[in-house]
Order: structure tokens, then C-alpha cells, then sequence
């Protein structure tokens, strides 16, 4: 049995926990490894390796810490296949999303190599007679980092380039459930030549983080994962003063106009509500749709291409399918649970993924693409984010009764709008109280140089990741204002307020 440590110091290390978790491959429900729960006191040893290797990590000129990002992101394009199969195996995604994964991951890294231009900061000459004033952007140390499971290299990604360019040092929490390929990429790094020390990784759970989060030598958190955790998250680091941003759940609703193209929405809903199995933040699991006529119509093409779609193994068939299992036993059980449970509450199910099973994978954890319709808020599948293959039709009367639906959802991370009107279109996106928005666009990622993040119980902090704001965030500002000798002198002592002359 592979068994798999932490990696500190640039080194692959065994682990003194006796508290492991299986990881599964989510094709065949066979347990491929088993990973390490760290303890309190082995995450604080990290934190102290951390702290030390920013001594001399934060005095490394950003263009130097540049050119580490450079060449790892020339490493991790050389290894994309063999980094996608690691996804696959314990993801379950198929490969060629395992690969887009990466190629978003990489996306970041890119940004990173530009960041000495970020970290300008701002001059102002004669803010007084002889005087000046400029701002530093200095490291803040050591930085955390705590992932899901769905996306277990981007995510990370998200976070420690921008963290480490920046001049600070991270330590990485996977998730438990798919840990192997970010090991694998912090051997990348270590052979980049980032120094030892600067990135390390704490596998584990409850207890790693909140040794984490209750370390005053760690300055700053970044979360991905559900909204409770993230509530938690931000509430205990935030009491224990460090900067946070805890990115949580959602339920993204897609707006369907009459005057929207029936094909090009339901082609866009396949992927968007079914790929990767619905575990994507950004998956669309509500369509809303304007007028009876309009959910009719995308219905019935929804049905059409659904039965050409193949479900199966992410890697190994001749032919890849179109969507893989879900992460676990347990995650099947509960989309199924709702499925139940939206049967149960009168929605009307035309596509049912239940007891789906794939030949020559009967153990693997498959839920087939489902399809509700007449549902309601007050419904738990509308309610609650199910994270499975499970779309759900909404009806309504009018574009204004769209908007009231969606803003009343408590989670607001990405919306979209299928519509061939362009009023329609820009009042969407002034009036929606969601963070990301697509027009015509089923899943408005934004790229790396612009911030990613949700509203409401979507995001827990003031600042997204990457971007601007993740550089803010991995950064804190310095104003000097300085006047040299031969500058203006005042004489005297001053009792009032400092003015400039
Ligand atoms: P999760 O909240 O169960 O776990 C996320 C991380 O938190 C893992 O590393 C886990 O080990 C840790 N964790 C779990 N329970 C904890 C606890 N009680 N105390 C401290 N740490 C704990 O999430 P998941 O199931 O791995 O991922 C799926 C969720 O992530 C979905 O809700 C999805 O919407 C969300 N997600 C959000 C975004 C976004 O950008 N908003 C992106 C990806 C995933």
C-alpha cells in the first residue's frame, strides 16, 4: 500500500501520526493509498520550518522569485500527462478535464511571473516641500493554504505561485481525498530551484488546520471549500489575527431568455451541469427558464443529448466518456439522497442517474446525469448545493421574476445569461448579486489576472484569489514619507497635527 507522508523541507516525509485516510480510485472503489493525518505538533514543526526559510526567501529580489515560477510552469507543462493521470486516478474527472484543470492551474503561474511589476507599489514626489511619499509591498511570512477535493491542483495553484512570488513561504493543506498530485508538484518546485523550506505540504485534517489557524506565525489563510468550513475557517483565523479569504459553496443559476438559442443552451448545460460530474463551484445545477414555451424547448433538447452522452472511467477506454464518477462512496450516496428527496418533494424527475452503472466499473461510485423539472424554492435540491450531476429546471413568468429567484439565493459564486438581447444582457449583469457572470457563457471562470470569487455566503473575506486581489492579499502595504536633509527643514517643535506646507 502506497503510503503518503507530508513534504517539508524540499523532502518527501514520513509522518509520525497513527491517524490515516484511504484514498480511492472513484472509477473502481479500489483504496490505492493512504495518506497521513498529521498531528498538532508535526503541523507546528512545519510552521517552524516555514518561518525559518522566509528569513532569507523574503530578501530574494521578486525577479529572481520570478524566475522560479518560470521554470516550474515550464516543469508542469512538461509533466502534464503524467500530473492528469494522478488527477484522474484520484479524482475520477476524465483526463482531458484533469488537463484543463492543469492548464488553468498553469494560467496562474503564468500571472506570478509578472509579478514584479505588481509589486511596484505607488511613488508620490512633493507630497510637501522637499518631501516624498511611496509605498512598500512587502511578504507577510508564512502563508496557508486549504483545498477541496474537486479541484486539486488549480486550486492550489490558486493560492501559493502569487504567495510565493510575493516572498512568502506556504504551507498546503490537500484535501485528504486527493492529496497524491500536489506531492508530486512540490517536487516540481524543489526541482524549479525554489529553496527548501518555501513550500511545504501538511496532509491531514480538522487538526492540521486548526494548528494552522491557531498559529500566530501563520499570517495569512486561504480556504477553498464548503461554506460551513469556510464560515469556520474565517471566524477562527480571523480571532486568531490573520488575514483570511474562505471561498465556500454554491448554486449557480443559469438564465434561459426566450429569445435564447435552444441548441447553443443545451450544449452549453452539458457541460456546465454534467461535466466533471457537477463538482465544479462554477457548475450550473438551476436553469431558469423565462415562459413555459422556452423550458419545453430546452427540454426536449436537454433529453435528446443526454442519451448520447457516455458516462464512464476517466482514463483507459479507447474513447473517452464524457463525465466520470463522483470522489466517494459516501458523496454517491448523498446525491442520490437528494435525488430522493427532490422525488419526494414534488419535483418532476425526467432523467433519473439513479442505480447507474457502468460495465466492467459495477464499484465505481457513478451517478448518471439527471434531470428535474417544476422545481421550487423550499426544495432541498433547489436549496442546497447538491455537487452531483443533477440539473433542475426552474419556470418562471418574466425576466424580472428571474432575477428576484436567483438574487434570493443565499449563495451568489457565478450566474449566466443565454439571451440574444443585449439590454436584457447588460441589465443582467448590473442588477444580479452574484460575484462572476457570463453572458452567453455557461461557467464565467475569470482568468488569472482577474480575481476569482463569489458574493454572499459564497465568500467569506474581503479579497479574491489571484488577480489583484490576490496579490493584495499575499501583501501588506508600507507608506514612507520622507523628507531628506537638504529638503525643507521645519524648526521648532510641532504640537499640532503634521500638515505639509
Ligand atoms: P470541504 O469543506 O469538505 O473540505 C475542504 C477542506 O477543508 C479540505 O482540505 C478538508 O480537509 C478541510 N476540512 C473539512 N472539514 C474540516 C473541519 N471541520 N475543520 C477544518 N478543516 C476541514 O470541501 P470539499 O468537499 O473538499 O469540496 C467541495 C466544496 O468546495 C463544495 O462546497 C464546492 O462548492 C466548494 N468549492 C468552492 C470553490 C469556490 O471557489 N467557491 C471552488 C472549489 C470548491
Amino acid at each position: 500500500m502506497n503510503l503518503l507522508g507530508n513534504f517539508i523541507n524540499g523532502v518527501a516525509t514520513p509522518t509520525q501520526s497513527s491517524r490515516y485516510s484511504a484514498v480511492f480510485n472513484p472509477a473502481t472503489g479500489e483504496c490505492t493509498s493512504q495518506v497521513s493525518l498529521s498531528t498538532a505538533q508535526e503541523t507546528r514543526d512545519v510552521v517552524t520550518i516555514a518561518a525559518a526559510a522566509f528569513d532569507s526567501w523574503q530578501h530574494v529580489t521578486p525577479l529572481n522569485r520570478a524566475r522560479v515560477m518560470f521554470r516550474f510552469k515550464a516543469l508542469v507543462e512538461e509533466h502534464v500527462d503524467e500530473l492528469a493521470q494522478l488527477i484522474t486516478l484520484e479524482h475520477g474527472k476524465v483526463l482531458s478535464d484533469a488537463k484543463g484543470e492543469l492548464t488553468r492551474g498553469i494560467e496562474v503561474i503564468e500571472f506570478a511571473c509578472g509579478i514584479p511589476h505588481l509589486l511596484k507599489g505607488e511613488h508620490s514626489l512633493n507630497v510637501g516641500r522637499g518631501v516624498d511619499s511611496f509605498s512598500l509591498m512587502q511578504p507577510l511570512g508564512v502563508c496557508a493554504g486549504i483545498a477541496p477535493f474537486n479541484f486539486p491542483v488549480m486550486v492550489p495553484m490558486w493560492m501559493f505561485p502569487i504567495a510565493i512570488t510575493c516572498g512568502n513561504t506556504f504551507i498546503m493543506k490537500p484535501s485528504e481525498k486527493d492529496p497524491s498530485v500536489i506531492m508530486r508538484i512540490a517536487e516540481l518546485l524543489k526541482q524549479a530551484g525554489l529553496p527548501d523550506g518555501v513550500f511545504n505540504i501538511v496532509n491531514g485534517d480538522k487538526e492540521a488546520v486548526d494548528a494552522l489557524l491557531e498559529d500566530n506565525r501563520v499570517h495569512a489563510v486561504s480556504f477553498v471549500g464548503s461554506t460551513p468550513i469556510a464560515e469556520y475557517i474565517y471566524a477562527t483565523g480571523s480571532k486568531h489575527g490573520k488575514r483570511v479569504q474562505a471561498l465556500g459553496g454554491a448554486k449557480n443559476h443559469m438564465l434561459v431568455m426566450p429569445d435564447a438559442q435552444v441548441e447553443q443552451v443545451s450544449s452549453a448545460l452539458m457541460g456546465a451541469a454534467y461535466g466533471s460530474a457537477g463538482e465544479r463551484c462554477m457548475a450550473i445545477s438551476v436553469a431558469v427558464c423565462v415562459g413555459n414555451e422556452t423550458a419545453e424547448n430546452l427540454i426536449t433538447q436537454i433529453k435528446r443529448e443526454v442519451t448520447e452522452m457516455r458516462v464512464g472511467p476517466g482514463s483507459g477506454l479507447a474513447e473517452e466518456p464524457h463525465m466520470g464518477p463522483l470522489i466517494s462512496q459516501v458523496h454517491a450516496e448523498k446525491v442520490i439522497g437528494y435525488i430522493n428527496s427532490g422525488v419526494e418533494e414534488g419535483a418532476s424527475l425526467l432523467i433519473d442517474g439513479r442505480g447507474f452503472t457502468v460495465k466492467d466499473h459495477e464499484n465505481g461510485y457513478f451517478v448518471g446525469p439527471t434531470l428535474f423539472d417544476h422545481v421550487k424554492p423550499g426544495m432541498r435540491i433547489y436549496d442546497e448545493e447538491i455537487f452531483g450531476p443533477v440539473l433542475c429546471i426552474v419556470r418562471v413568468d418574466s425576466y424580472q421574476a428571474a432575477i428576484e429567484l436567483i438574487n434570493s439565493h443565499e449563495y451568489g459564486n457565478g450566474t449566466s445569461i443565454f439571451t440574444s438581447d443585449g439590454d436584457s444582457a447588460r441589465q443582467f449583469c448590473e442588477q444580479i448579486q452574484v460575484g462572476m457572470v457570463g453572458v452567453n457563457i455557461p461557467i464565467p471562470v475569470p482568468m488569472a489576472f482577474h480575481s476569482f470569487g463569489g458574493w454572499k455566503r459564497s465568500v467569506f473575506g474581503p479579497l479574491n484569489v489571484h488577480g489583484n486581489d490576490g496579490v493584495r492579499f499575499y501583501t501588506r502595504m508600507k507608506t514612507v514619507t520622507a523628507r531628506w536633509p537638504k529638503g525643507e527643514q521645519t524648526s521648532g517643535n510641532a504640537f499640532a497635527m503634521p500638515t505639509m506646507k
